[in-house]
Parts: C-alpha cells; structure tokens; sequence
C-alpha cells in the first residue's frame, strides 16, 4: 500500500493514536481532529509588468482555547490547505506542549517568493494582511514568519495593518526586525531551542556532544542558525548540510563562516570550497550521531527510514517524518525528538516578543536565551517524563502531554 504523504492526514493520523492511549472521549477526539475555522481568499498583486496576478492565501486557527491563535505564515509554490491546516494543528500542540498561552493557526500564500521582484514581493505581503486585517489581531490570532518569509515581510504586514486600523499595535505579528519591536534572539530562536533539546536528549542518551557528528538537512533560517549554534554552542561538528539544490559533506566538519560566505555569493550552499557533493537522500542516510531535518515535510518517509543510521534526529522542520517511518525509528532505537517539541523556541520567542511588546519593555539576548532554554527544557522533561512512564514514542507522548493541555481547555470552556 502506499503510504499517504498528505500533511493533514498525517496530522489527524498522529491525533488518532494518541487520543486511543489518552482514551480521549469521542466528542473531544472528533472535535480536535479539524480546524476551528479557517479563510480561504485572493490576493490580487499588480505585477512589475502591469498584469495583475491573482494569488491564493489561506489563514487556518486551529485551535484557540488555550489563547490566541498562533503560527507563522508561508510563501511556497506547493502550498495547499491540508499543509496549511496541518501545521496549524502542529502549532495548536506546540505552544501546549511548551505551555504558552496560546493555540495554534498558520497562514499560507501559493507563489513562489524566488520568482518575484522585492516590490511585488511587498505588495502580496500587504495584500495577505489587508485580506485577514479583520481576523488578526492580538487578542485573535498573532502571525509570524515561517519557510520563505521573514523580518522585512512582517515589517511591511505590520506596516499594513496598523494603517489600516489607524493605530501602533507591534504585538500583532511577531518575527519583525528590532527596530519595529522584534525581539532580541528571534531570528535564531528556532534553532537555539533545538540545540537546548539536543543537549537534553545526549543526556538521555548518554552520548557526549562535543566532537559528535551532525548533519542538517536545509539551510534557511533555522539550518542555518543551527549550523552555527551546533558549533558555537555544542561543540558539535557538522559534517553535511543540504539545501533545495543539493548538499555539501566534509568529514572534519563544515565552517559555518566558509558556508555562509559562499552562500551569500552562489544564493545555494552547493559548490562550497572545502567540500565535496552530497544529495538530500544520501546526507539523511549518513551514519552521524544527530541528524537534523530543517527543511520541509515528508523527508523521512517508508522508503528511507530504515537507512537512516543516526542516533538521535531533532526535528527542527515541521512534519519530516511520516507515521510509518516513526515506527520503523523507533523499534531501530533511535532516538527522536519530536517536530512540535524540538522546533518550539521559534513561538516561544514570539511569545516573548509580545510580551515585550505588550509592556513597551526590551529583553537582552542573554535573558531571551535563559528563559527559552528554561521552556523548552521543562517541555523536554515532560515529554521524556510521559515516554519512559508509558513506554511510548517521544512523539506520542509529546501528543499526550499537549492534546490533555489542549482537551481540558476546551472542556473548562464547556466547548465539548
Ligand atoms: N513558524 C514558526 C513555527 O512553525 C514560528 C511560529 C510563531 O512564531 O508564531 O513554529
């Protein structure tokens, strides 16, 4: 049988299994399993040609009995509503698990950000927050970036929005640059809270970090950051990291600084000095200590899983791997820490960043990095908690620990 690739129905599927061992009752299951509501619009975006071009967008609250809806927004060509519905759901047991006050949305636009010139770029920005200004807002749902969009798209989002509603609201979207009220550590936030877990789970494992092998799949914002932090922070050595376009693999480890330059002239980490050619495929199968999938969904799938040689994977992509790929990792002994556990420290810094916002106040870098690692490192151990009591997978147990937050929200609301 072929395995179901599509995003939502992984999503449902992963919520089915934990609601049997939770025996969650069936009203509650089968509310959870869809999205509260969610907007489907156009974008028309006159183009630099004068044609205008009509673009999709989509704004998914999952789940916001917890608090406002939560979740970043997406530019990508192969967006579709089941991946926007998917990872609004992932969100909604993200900030549960990581017990922000808030539930969980996501936003999706269908383009592709590499094709557009940087002012009809900034023109589909402000169209996708003129057609949800109405369903947005701080106490509503709060965006933020996610994969191709970034500080300057939520510069000019916030822009939009506070001419449209004739007032300074900075806490409405979260991502922006400093300048405009976005918090110190945003922008490496996903990646350093995945370095907290790794740290948490080598020491679970037993396995000592410095000098360990890592490999990373994809190189935006948060692979990136995660190069750089796996070597500042852990001593870890890195030894391949891909992008769109393919990989790049040295055995004595890649120099963050080296890729970086090179990226910022050839726009792709392939071609690097000091390196040989990796592919996708081959970088996830290298026998490493930590694998860290930082791209997009679906990577580890059926075909792959059993290939897969390293020992702990930290999920800092959302979805990478598939329900029957999970089953194959775990009875291989590796060790995973979930996607909505391992990716959490992007939202908890935009928590961060509207509470900053909310009380007019700055944090320095060093207390952001303090309290997210105190987050993410109380999630972890809830998580790791709930596996070794029940003898489950991590990311079943990081469904229980968030869907039982999640549940009794809603049952204290009298929703179910
Ligand atoms: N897009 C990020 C995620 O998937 C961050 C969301 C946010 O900061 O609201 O977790």
């Amino acid at each position: 049988m072929t395995e179901n690739l599509n995003p939502f129905a992984i999503a449902q599927a992963q919520l089915d299994e934990a609601a049997e061992v939770l025996q969650l009752e069936p009203a509650m299951h089968r509310f959870l399993r869809e999205p509260l509501r969610e907007f489907h619009f156009s974008i028309p975006v006159r183009m630099d040609n004068g044609q205008t071009e009509t673009f999709r967008g989509y704004r998914v609250q999952y789940n916001d009995a917890r608090g406002p809806a939560k979740g970043g927004i997406r530019f990508h060509p192969d967006e579709t509503i089941d991946t926007v519905r998917a990872l609004a759901a992932w969100m909604t047991w993200k900030t549960a698990v990581a017990d922000l006050p808030l539930g969980g949305g996501k936003g999706g636009v269908i383009c592709n950000p590499r094709q557009l010139s940087v002012s009809e770029l900034e023109r589909v920005s402000r169209g996708y927050i003129r057609a949800v200004t109405r369903f947005v807002g701080l106490t509503q749902d709060v965006p933020a970036p996610d994969v191709h969009t970034n500080p300057q798209i939520m510069a000019w989002m916030l822009d939009e929005y506070e001419i449209l509603v004739g007032h300074h609201e900075a806490g409405v979207i979260t991502g922006k640059p400093q300048e405009l009220g976005g918090s110190a550590g945003r922008s490496a936030a996903t990646a350093m809270g995945g370095i907290f877990a790794i740290r948490e789970a080598a020491r679970v494992q037993g396995i000592p970090l410095a000098g360990s092998t890592c490999a990373i799949q994809g190189y935006g914002n948060v692979g990136s950051h995660a190069h750089r932090l796996a070597h500042e922070v852990s001593d870890l050595k890195v030894v391949a990291v891909s992008d769109e376009f393919g990989g790049i693999y040295n055995p004595n480890g890649l120099d963050p600084a080296v890729v970086q330059n090179h990226l910022r002239e050839a726009r792709t980490v392939k071609d690097c000095p000091d390196s040989e050619f990796i592919s996708n495929s081959e970088l996830l199968e290298l026998d490493v200590d930590v694998l860290v999938p930082a791209a997009i969904e679906n990577q580890i799938t059926s075909k792959n899983a059993d290939l897969i040689k390293a020992k702990i994977i930290a999920e800092l992509a959302n979805g990478p791997t598939t329900p029957r790929a999970d089953k194959v990792l775990f009875d291989k002994g590796i060790y995973l820490i979930p996607d909505f556990l391992c990716n959490a420290g992007g939202v908890t810094v935009s928590y961060f960043e509207m509470v900053q916002n909310a009380y007019q106040f700055r944090w320095d870098e060093s207390l952001v990095n303090q309290r997210l690692d105190n987050k993410i490192t109380t999630a972890f151990q809830a998580v790791q908690k709930m596996a070794q009591s029940k003898q489950i997978e991590n990311r079943v147990a990081a469904y229980l620990v968030a869907v039982a937050r999640v549940a009794e929200a809603v049952r204290l609301r009298g929703w179910v």
